[in-house]
């Protein structure tokens, strides 16, 4: 239709078939499908286990040029491909996304769902509570914050041999360590396992945790943008008296309680995973972690229906998973490794089959893919072992008209007039930003396509233009594509050219190895990847790295957090910014997730609502009863 209709108008248009049906048709038995209502389901993760013979189907990451605030068409262009493969080349194909946070659903406007005809349904379902997993991860986060809260209450108010009767009461005369507390003696090196046989000094290691207040970093967490929480005073009843304390809330989606369940691998790794994560330092220096605490266990209970991934559909009627949703800055913003998983099993073949029956899984990258794309080689795909076949990077000629000296784009401003006519001087600019990209993902031997996400106001000439450099700047393909306004038909040229470029075996490769010192994998990635000069660290980041060293972190990856703007750690600098270095701030810790996140710069974890926030226009249809004015 042209106009395009409103992404609700489209959506609403649409009947979903029933989950179940959808479930058929991909391969997922009855007994292994979780039905939340007639449009969404979980799938149990014991399909991995049936499928286990099958080889994995084509593995393809979707990412971006660096975008504007507006967004390039990433969603879009995943949906679209997976419709274009599903609905018209007939090839199996999933999409792999993950689930929008409520913050910016009700904060900016913005599809989370995809855009046009390639879309997410039901969009309100997609974007709302979807099967609780948000709140799954709120919950068991703030479990977590009270259990520390509280030891650390107890301990100021009891003397060792108090808390310990309470930890190790005697039941029927006896005491008993619960299964927890044998796994701390372990670590606390105490070789006991009879309650009554430690010595005082012993009994005052075990009880006491000694939490350095000034040194947790396990923060509150809510699915809301409440800009009112990022400090608050907590401990203000007279119950806790003396117990104040300054403490802080993030937006759900930047717990690392999501980011763990981005990386997991299956329940047993969850658990561990969860009992890992360090929320504070002891005043011994020793860091602290949820086992510690003895909530690890509680944790698991709390997320293992979230651990499933969730079925859903595309306005064509093929599958979708959405699962988990980490914020994309500080952890690595990418959906969960099981959703892939599971995608590529249910895409794969079996001996036997032909080749070309081979399924495809596009997952999608948040950011730009020197943030997203980069995260998702170095950190998902090494947790993983997969091996991705290929990278769709998605551009726009408005992004691109930015990055060569067009104004800056501000969401519910007009577009200057270069961003609406033709303009091949600044285009031509431009896309060095995207050059720039396919030479990055070349680094990962990944076969590279580039899909030019066409808008209205585009001229034959500015996409020529963008194609022809592309190619010449490395992309295996270059295709435009016009999913938004066609559907999967507008993408069916670009699905048989990622088509040819999976063909052959997949020569990825790591861009750095895990036992490398931790300054020279951010080094190598601000170089690599980024194009600055070298890295600088401040000096409490050198010390942070020397603690990390120490306490046997040191092998992990590292996850970024640095602007999505730009190239570099400055959102001003557009293009392919050269000469510069980058300064680290300070150095974080995600010992759950297993990784070490570098600040490049201010990181807000708690967005704010603005003054006109998409709210206003939600409400329910007083006939119907359906969302209306969610976009
Ligand atoms: P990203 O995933 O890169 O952030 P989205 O796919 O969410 O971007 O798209 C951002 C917004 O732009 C959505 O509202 C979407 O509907 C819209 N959009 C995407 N592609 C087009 C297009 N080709 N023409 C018009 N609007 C588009």
């Amino acid at each position: 239709q042209t106009p395009v209709p409103s992404d609700i108008e489209i959506s609403l248009a649409q009947t979903p078939k029933p989950i179940t049906q959808l479930a058929t048709e991909i391969g997922v038995l009855p007994g292994e499908l979780e039905p939340y209502g007639p449009h969404k389901a979980k799938v149990d993760l014991r399909v991995l286990k049936r499928l286990a013979h099958r080889k994995n189907g084509k593995y393809v990451v979707i990412a971006g040029i660096t975008p504007t605030p507006l967004g390039e068409g990433k969603s879009t262009t995943t949906i679209g491909l997976a419709q274009a493969l599903g609905a018209h080349l007939g090839r199996p194909a999933f999409a792999c996304v993950r689930q929008p946070s409520q913050g910016p659903t009700f904060g900016i406007k913005g599809g989370a769902a995809g855009g046009g005809y390639s879309q997410v349904i039901p969009m309100d379902e997609f974007n709302l509570h979807l099967t609780g997993d948000i709140h799954a991860v709120t919950a068991a986060n703030n479990l977590l914050a009270a259990a520390l809260d509280a030891r650390i209450f107890h301990e100021a108010t009891q003397t060792d041999k108090q808390l310990y009767s309470r930890l190790v009461p005697t039941v029927k005369g006896r005491r008993e360590f619960a299964p927890l507390m044998l796994k701390r003696l372990q670590k606390l090196g105490i070789d006991k396992t009879d309650p009554n046989s430690l010595t005082p000094e012993e009994i005052n290691r075990f009880a006491r945790l000694d939490v350095d207040k000034s040194t947790i970093t396990w923060n509150r967490v809510l699915d809301t943008n409440d800009r009112f929480l990022r400090k608050i005073t907590i401990g203000q009843a007279p119950t806790e008296k003396g117990h104040e304390r300054s403490a802080e809330f993030d937006i759900a989606v930047a717990s690392e309680v999501m980011a763990v369940l981005a990386l997991t691998t299956d329940l047993n790794d969850m658990r561990a995973r969860l009992g890992s994560m360090v929320v504070a330092t002891s005043t011994r220096g020793k860091p602290i972690t949820a086992d510690d605490i003895g909530v690890g266990g509680a944790l698991a209970v709390l997320m293992k229906d979230a651990i499933k991934p969730n079925l859903m559909q595309t306005l064509e009627g093929t599958p979708v998973f959405v699962h988990a949703g980490p914020f994309a800055n500080i952890a690595h913003g990418n959906s969960s490794v099981l959703a892939d998983r599971v995608a590529l099993k249910l895409a794969g073949t079996e001996e036997g089959d032909e080749p070309d029956r081979a399924g495809y899984v596009l997952t999608e990258s948040g950011f730009g893919a020197d943030m997203g794309m980069e995260k998702f080689c170095n950190i998902k795909c090494r947790v993983s072992g997969l091996k991705p076949d290929a990278v769709v990077v998605v551009a726009t000629t408005r992004a691109l008209k930015m990055h060569g000296g067009g104004p800056d784009v501000t969401p519910g401003k007009p577009l200057a007039d270069t961003y609406t006519k033709e303009d091949l001087v600044t285009l031509r600019e431009g896309t060095k930003n995207l050059v720039k990209h396919i030479e990055n993902a070349r680094k990962f031997g990944l076969k590279v396509v580039v899909a030019i996400n066409r808008f209205s106001s585009d001229t034959l000439a500015e996409l020529d233009l963008v194609r022809e450099l592309a190619l010449a700047g490395g992309a295996d393909a270059a295709v435009v594509s016009n999913h938004w306004a066609e559907g999967g038909a507008g993408a069916k040229e670009l699905a048989e050219a990622l088509v040819a470029a999976c063909e052959g075996e997949s020569q990825f490769r790591f861009l750095y190895e895990l036992e490398q010192p931790i300054e020279k994998k951010i080094e190598i990635i601000c170089k690599d990847v980024y194009g600055a000069d070298g890295i600088e660290l401040s000096e409490l980041a050198q010390k942070q790295i020397e603690t990390y060293t120490q306490q046997g972190y040191g092998n992990l990856p590292i996850c970024m957090a640095k602007t999505q703007y730009s190239f570099s750690h400055d959102p001003k600098l557009k293009g392919v910014p050269a000469g510069f270095t980058v300064p680290i701030r300070a150095v974080r810790l995600s010992a759950g997730a297993g990784f070490l996140y570098p600040l490049l710069g201010d990181m807000q974890t708690m967005p704010g609502l603005g003054t006109r926030p998409g709210f206003w226009e939600v409400g329910l249809d007083p006939d119907t009863g359906r969302v209306v004015g969610l976009f």
